[in-house]
Formats: structure tokens, C-alpha cells, sequence
């Protein structure tokens, strides 16, 4: 049965920012647009729940909340990620592995978001372009596993959206409710980045008197104060011009993103607009390196809403498949619509990325070419911790850089796994964290993450990549 629904009418009608989104359960209109053909076919990851009554009648409440986001900011991002895909623009995407419930205060919020912007601001220096934000945020509560079970053999924590992180039987049951939280603290995390980012959080001054503080503090700071030197000197030059009062010193856009894992949930949230399907859960959406098959439910999913999307691609993806996903993804070539997003592993990158960069690029598939240095180059410690090592993460950013340089395409952006705070998850960088230095503050419920200070280090390492 199709819904009722009045729009309301605004003064603004006709002004794209005004265009309301209704709910689209059941209408014919979704089946047209074939928002339910993932239901019937495999998938994988699946969450494991155990009352499909339940997640049916939680889906219904989310069928008619207030999205998380709007078609319009949706629209706007792909526009500027087409800058990205022209080779004018460069994509900075971060944040948490797993957000979780628990860390979802506003201490935790504010410090990765200005630790992305912070990183934002040397990139757009280093690159002397504009840098799409994105953070992994207001969303990200779900998780891909390798295996089931866990260490101690209970069911595999799936993301907060799915189960609890305690390790206990009882808690790593999945539960629908817990969609509804999931929702609850994504709409909350975004009211409070919006207002803090109108009220100065972004304001480029500020930012760049952290990263002065960045390094002046760091070990390897005498490094990068060559390039802190000069945004200074472009600020004063900027203030001598008596451009101080220019809104675009003081506020961002920052869209949100997350995995689109559980996709009861991003269905939920879709919504039609202008006979559009938008996914609303999030500005940008991507599907994971292990749910990325091309006839399964994830890539029918995503094919069909008009969000800009993104795919990971592992160092087994062989060109062709990269080549499959650009035709089932971004038929109508739309550039800005389809990110993919190597993670290879710097000792891969180099030679398992160009045969892809190459084909693709053969075929004149619009696409923006994104690295992730994260999830290739994972490894166990000696004392038992999943980490990274900060050089492996520089070396597989550098690759990537060589690959594209090399074969004159666009290196168009990082995503990281990062936090604003002083966590010892990543070994390396400055403060030269070892392996027995991981139980500190060790706190992720999932990835290792890069600290504050790597974070920013990588970001200082990258604007002399894109100096060339
Ligand atoms: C992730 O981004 O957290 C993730 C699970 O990545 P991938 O699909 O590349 O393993
Ligand atoms: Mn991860």
C-alpha cells in the first residue's frame, strides 16, 4: 500500500535545499526502482539475527524517522567528488574502524573531527586544492568479520548496530533494538558536528594553531615546519588582503560515511526524492572488500541509490572485475558516483594497482581513485595486539602516489582509520610506539587506528607527496 504523504509546502519550494524526501515502504515507485531485489539474492555477512519479525518491525519505525542526512547534501558531495574524479580536488576520508555507543560523546566526536580537519588543512596546502572531507562517522556501527568466532570462541562481535563488544554469550547475541540505538546515536553525532562546525570548530586559523602546536611538539617536527612556515606566511597574506571576514575560513562541509553493511538498516533509511532512491543513513556509502561480489545483495543494493559509493578493492581484485563493478555501479559514467578505494598493502600496491589503474582507465570509466593504507597491512604483534605500523601505512600511500604518477591518472584520495586522541593502536610514527607500548591505551573495538599525532604526520608526509 502506497503512503500518504503531503509535502509540505515552503516558501523555498523549487530550491533544491527545500526538496523533502517521504518515506517509500511498499510503493510501487520502490519497486520500480527495485530498492528490495537485494532480499532475494545471496549475501553475505549477514547478520545473524535471530527474529525476522523483530527486524521487520524495527525497519518499520525506521521507515518513517527523520533521515540522518538530506538528498541535497548527497547531491553536493557527489558534485565535489567529480572534482576529485577531474584530477581538481583531493578526498580525505577518516575516523573510527568501529564507531561504538559508548564513545559516541561529544569529546570523542569533536576530537576526530578536528583531527580530519587539521589533516585537511596541510592537504590542501600540500595539494593546492580544495579537499573533500569525510568522515567515518555517524553510521559506521557495523563490521565485516573473517571468522564467526572470536578468539575465545564466542559468537564474532559485528558492530554495535549488531551485537555488544562484552564478551559474553548473551551480549554478542544479534539484536534488532539495537538498529534503532545505532539510528538515535548517528542523528545525534551529526546534530552536534553541524552545530559546532557552523560555530568555529573549522575555522582555518585555529586549525592551523593546532598544527603549529603539532609541531612544535613532535619528534619529527623540524621536518614539517617547513610547511607549517608557509601556511603561515599564506594566512598573513590572506589577513594583509583583508580577507578575514570570508566564510570560507571559517566553515566546511563535513559528510558523514560508514559501511553499508546491515543493509536492513540502510534500506530503512532510504528514502525517494524527485523519483530518486537516496540513502540516507549517510552522505557516501561503500561496500567492503568482502561483500563486494558482484551478483550478491550489498552490489545490487548500492547499484540502485543515488548516493556517491564506494567499493574496496583487495590485491586479488583482478582488473576485470574492477572493470564489472564500474559498468554494474556507474552505468551512466557519472563522475563523482563511484569511488574505488585500493587496499592492497604496500608490499602489493605496486604491482597489483596499475594493471587495475590501466583497464579501468582504458575503458573511460569515470571513477575516483581513493587509498586505503589501512587494511592491507594489518599484522599481530609480538605481545598479541592487532596493529599496523605507521611506515608500512606511508610506504603503501607512497606506492600508490608512484602508481599514479606513473601512469597519469589522478591520485584522488586517502581513508584512514584514525582518532583524535592518544590511543597506542599503531606502531610507529614520532613517537616511535612499540609493541610493548600497546596495552596503554590500547581502546579500539575493532581496527588499530592511527593517533592524533600519526594522523597529522601522515598528513604533513602526504602534502609533500602531492608537492611531487
Ligand atoms: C573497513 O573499512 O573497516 C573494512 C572492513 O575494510 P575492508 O572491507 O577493506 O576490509
Ligand atoms: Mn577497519
Amino acid at each position: 500500500m502506497r503512503r500518504e504523504w503531503h509535502q509540505l509546502s515552503y516558501p523555498g519550494v523549487g530550491n533544491p535545499a527545500f526538496q523533502t524526501s517521504r518515506p517509500s515502504t511498499d510503493s510501487a515507485e520502490d519497486e520500480a526502482l527495485g530498492l528490495d531485489r537485494w532480499r532475494s539474492l545471496p549475501r553475505v555477512q549477514m547478520p545473524p539475527w535471530a527474529d525476522m519479525d523483530e527486524v521487520a518491525s524495527v525497519c518499520k519505525v525506521l521507515d518513517n524517522v527523520p533521515s540522518i542526512v538530506a538528498p541535497y547534501e548527497v547531491d553536493q558531495l557527489r558534485v565535489k567528488l567529480a572534482e576529485v574524479c577531474e584530477g581538481r580536488a583531493f578526498l580525505l576520508q577518516g575516523g573510527d574502524c568501529a564507531e561504538t555507543f559508548d564513545a559516541n560523546t561529544e569529546s570523542h566526536l569533536l576530537a576526530n573531527a578536528r583531527t580530519l580537519l587539521q589533516m585537511a588543512v596541510v592537504l590542501t596546502y600540500g595539494a593546492s586544492m580544495p579537499v573533500v572531507k569525510v568522515a567515518r562517522v555517524a553510521g559506521q556501527y557495523t563490521k565485516p568479520r573473517s571468522a564467526p568466532t572470536d578468539s575465545l570462541g564466542l559468537p564474532a562481535y559485528r558492530g554495535d548496530l549488531i551485537n555488544s563488544l562484552e564478551p559474553d554469550e548473551k551480549a554478542r547475541v544479534a539484536d534488532p533494538q539495537r538498529m534503532i540505538r545505532a539510528y538515535a546515536n548517528s542523528a545525534a553525532a551529526m546534530n552536534m558536528l553541524r552545530a559546532y562546525l557552523s560555530g568555529g570548530l573549522a575555522d582555518l586559523n585555529g586549525l592551523h594553531s593546532w598544527n603549529k602546536d603539532f609541531v612544535r611538539d613532535s619528534a619529527a617536527g623540524e621536518r614539517y615546519e617547513a610547511i607549517a612556515r608557509e601556511i603561515d606566511r599564506a594566512l598573513d597574506f590572506i589577513r594583509a588582503c583583508g580577507m578575514t571576514d570570508n566564510e570560507a575560513l571559517r566553515t566546511v562541509s563535513l559528510y558523514c560515511s560508514h559501511e553499508a553493511l546491515a543493509l536492513e538498516y540502510d534500506r530503512a533509511l532510504t528514502r525517494v526524492s524527485d523519483r530518486k532512491a537516496y540513502g540516507l543513513s549517510g552522505h557516501f556509502l561503500w561496500v567492503g572488500e568482502r561483500t563486494r561480489q558482484l551478483d550478491h545483495a550489498h552490489i545490487d543494493f548500492i547499484s540502485r541509490i543515488a548516493n556517491p559509493i564506494g567499493v574496496k578493492l583487495g590485491p586479488g581484485t583482478s582488473p576485470e572485475t574492477a572493470i564489472e563493478l564500474c559498468e554494474k555501479l556507474n552505468p551512466d559514467n557519472i563522475p563523482g558516483r563511484l569511488t574505488l578505494i585500493s587496499r592492497m598493502g604496500n608490499g602489493k600496491v605496486r604491482d597489483a594497482l596499475p594493471p587495475i589503474v590501466e583497464k579501468v582507465t582504458a575503458t573511460g570509466a569515470k571513477v575516483v581513485w581513493q587509498c586505503d593504507p589501512m587494511h592491507g597491512n594489518t599484522h599481530e604483534s609480538s605481545n598479541g595486539y592487532k596493529t599496523r605500523h605507521f611506515d608500512r601505512i606511508v610506504d603503501e600511500v607512497l606506492g600508490y602516489f608512484e602508481v599514479h604518477r606513473g601512469l597519469g591518472t589522478h591520485p584522488g584520495g586517502i581513508h584512514i582509520e584514525l582518532t583524535g586522541e592518544d590511543v597506542t593502536e599503531c606502531l610507529g610514527g614520532a613517537q616511535g610506539i612499540e609493541d610493548l607500548d600497546l596495552p596503554d591505551r590500547y581502546e579500539t573495538a575493532c581496527d588499530p587506528r592511527l593517533n592524533t599525532q600519526q594522523s597529522l604526520e601522515l598528513a604533513f608526509l602526504v602534502a609533500e607527496m602531492l608537492r611531487g
